[in-house]
């Protein structure tokens, strides 16, 4: 029994701070599907990955035995700048709606790239340098993942080449300066530096872009380039086992008032901040120890869990990455224009997928002016602008703290809250102007992508 008022943020000590990340993979029996090369549709081999990405971080990929991989000091000083992230009781939202349930959650964006993003950038720039690179080469949709890496490069001075999503370049001119700040070339994609960029608009000259096409440029570019690698910031598990940092400050600072949650909501994109915000609970409830409703959140345009196939696809546009089995709207799939609200891969993490398809967690989708509708409301109440990806998972708390309201149950609800709004006012300003509509693909659109699936027996 919790007899100690709950304080309206928890923190931990620097002492308390995690020391390795726990990868989930370890407590699956039934491990998610490996990564094919899409020549022979044998199994990745580490030496097939190595001239694209670096060898630590393949072995952290491959690996689906070791349970913890301890953080590096160098690692850890640099999330003690930044980390503890606050884990908040929202006192203020529960009595807003008048209901009986707890709610708190994780805040990652307290650091200036103003996402959970920087988790992993960290790591990847760290185990670039040690293994001796000039530079990386990335995509970046929105700009957060960009704007992240470039923090992690300059810090320990790396070469960085970002391809930003051509839509998210001419509408987020911020972000762009921000990566340019600390150092990182910019690049609108599709672009002519590369050739998939060329032979992409070749075919769809107007063309507004899609992370899948930008990561085929980054790949090319990193291939080809000498002392170069490619990074990304989501789908791949060690993006996921970086972000478990998240999951493991949550548990750590939870435990510390006996606190354990009923439900825990995440924004689900590429599936890595949710994966980091539930791997400890996940790893409990695989062992059997403790039950939990996890609900990932996607929107109804972007839509890889709720209504995508669970099928090998490629990573990427250009179809040059390992194929990966997971919840995929195919790799073709570009989602409409009008979505602004973030969260537009069209696949799902392998870890993830595999749990999702064992039943061990649910997704939900929801429309973007409902997101933006919750997010306003969020930060009238709660104070926090929320970025709009996190505003998917707000969105759906709300909405569990209102059942509660109904049934009387006080459940506890967990949610990531991943983060800032503060370089989304472009679309904060069209729901403010009743400008912003809502799309959902049609069966038979969703049925066009599905065909760019690789025939995989
Ligand atoms: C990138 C991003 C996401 C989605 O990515 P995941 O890999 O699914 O976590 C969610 N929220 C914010 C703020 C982001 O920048």
């Amino acid at each position: 029994m919790q007899t100690e008022k709950i304080p309206y943020k928890i923190y931990l000590e620097e002492s308390e701070m995690p020391t390795a990340w726990y990868n989930l993979r370890a407590d699956m029996e039934k491990k998610p599907a490996p990564l094919l090369n899409p020549e022979t549709l044998k199994p990745m081999t580490a030496e097939e990955l190595s001239p694209v990405f670096c060898d630590e971080l393949i072995k952290q990929e491959l690996d689906e035995d070791t349970a913890y991989f301890e953080i590096p000091e160098e690692i850890r000083s640099f999330y003690r700048m930044y980390r503890p992230a606050p884990l908040v009781r929202a006192y203020c939202l529960e009595e807003k709606l008048g209901t009986p349930a707890k709610i708190y959650y994780k805040f990652e964006g307290n650091n200036t790239s103003g996402s959970h993003k920087l988790n992993s950038a960290i790591a990847q720039a760290y185990y670039a340098k040690k293994q001796g690179l000039t530079g990386v080469t990335t995509e970046t949709g929105a700009g957060q993942w960009g704007t992240a890496l470039s923090m992690a490069c300059s810090y320990f001075d790396l070469d960085c080449k970002v391809y930003m999503v051509k839509c998210s370049y001419e509408q987020k001119p911020f972000r762009r300066e921000v990566m340019r700040t600390y150092g990182a070339t910019v690049t609108p994609s599709p672009s002519m530096e590369t050739a998939v960029g060329r032979k992409i608009l070749a075919e769809h000259p107007d063309t507004t872009g899609s992370l899948g096409c930008a990561i085929s440029e980054a790949v090319e570019k990193a291939t080809s380039l000498e002392g170069y690698r490619y990074v990304l910031g989501s789908v791949l598990n060690q993006v996921m086992l970086h972000q478990t940092v998240i999951g493991i400050e949550t548990k750590t600072a939870l435990d510390k008032y006996g606190i354990k949650p009923d439900m825990i909501i995440g924004c689900a994109g590429g599936g890595s901040n949710l994966g980091g915000l539930i791997a400890p609970f996940m790893g409990k409830k695989l062992r059997g120890e403790a039950d939990y409703q996890i609900i990932a959140v996607e929107p109804c345009s972007c839509p890889s869990l709720t209504r995508g196939v669970y099928a090998y696809d490629y990573c990427d546009t250009g179809m040059i990455c390992p194929l990966a089995k997971m919840y995929t709207l195919g790799s073709g799939y570009i989602p409409s224009p009008s979505h602004s609200g973030g969260l537009r891969y069209h696949g799902m993490n392998p870890i993830l997928s595999e749990l999702y398809a064992q039943g061990l967690m649910e997704a939900r989708s929801v429309e973007q002016t409902k997101v933006f509708e919750s997010a306003q409301f969020f930060a009238r109440v709660e104070g926090t602008l929320p970025a709009p990806e996190s505003a998917h998972a707000i969105h759906v708390a709300i909405e569990e703290a209102l059942k509660c309201k109904e049934t009387g149950e006080e459940k506890t609800i967990l949610f990531g809250l991943t983060g800032t709004g503060y370089f989304d006012m472009l679309s904060y300003g069209k729901f403010n102007d009743g400008v912003m509509g809502d799309y959902m693909p049609t069966d038979e659109e969703l049925a066009e992508a599905q065909k760019t699936l690789p025939k995989v027996e």
